[in-house]
């Protein structure tokens, strides 16, 4: 199974947002579309950060209440893990279980087209697994 395919059943939306927003409007964007994590590009598009719940939570402990105000290019991890949409689903899991992170953009030419978290990944894990039990039943039912 590769990411193109769980791309083309989810879509390619990204929700981002620029480095000098405040984290109380990330939190509300987080809040809005019930997501875990957005994306920071800068202003010519490219891929700045990714902020995500967990850089808020850290960045409360850190800074308590005046983290609000604080802008998401402060507390955003700038080194980002990136797939492709030809890279298997498998290998992006283990990056993610290695790495201990649940967002992976996809970027092709340069471009972001999509961006797939663990629950994306562990769905289409399901669905593989599922494929294959029914298949091994038919095969053992077949051959009774
Ligand atoms: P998450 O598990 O996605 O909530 O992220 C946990 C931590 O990893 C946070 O500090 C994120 O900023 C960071 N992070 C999330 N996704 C990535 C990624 N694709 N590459 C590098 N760091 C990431």
């Amino acid at each position: 199974m590769f990411i193109r395919q769980i791309l083309s059943t989810k879509g390619g939306r990204v929700i981002g947002t620029a480095p000098a927003t405040t984290i109380a409007e990330v939190v509300g964007l987080l809040e809005r579309e019930r997501i875990g994590a957005v994306v920071v590009t800068d202003e010519q598009g490219r891929l700045a950060g990714i902020l995500s719940e967990r850089d808020v939570a850290c960045g409360l402990a850190r800074h308590g209440p005046a983290l609000l105000a604080m802008r998401a290019e402060q507390i955003m991890t700038a080194k980002v893990i990136t797939c492709a949409p030809d890279d298997r689903v498998d290998q992006v899991m283990q990056q993610m279980t290695a790495g201990r992170f649940r967002h992976v953009p996809v970027l092709e030419d340069g471009a972001m087209v999509g961006i797939i978290s663990i629950g994306d990944v562990v769905k289409s894990r399901l669905e593989e697994l599922e494929q294959e039990r029914s298949q091994l039943q038919d095969y053992i039912v077949g051959a009774a």
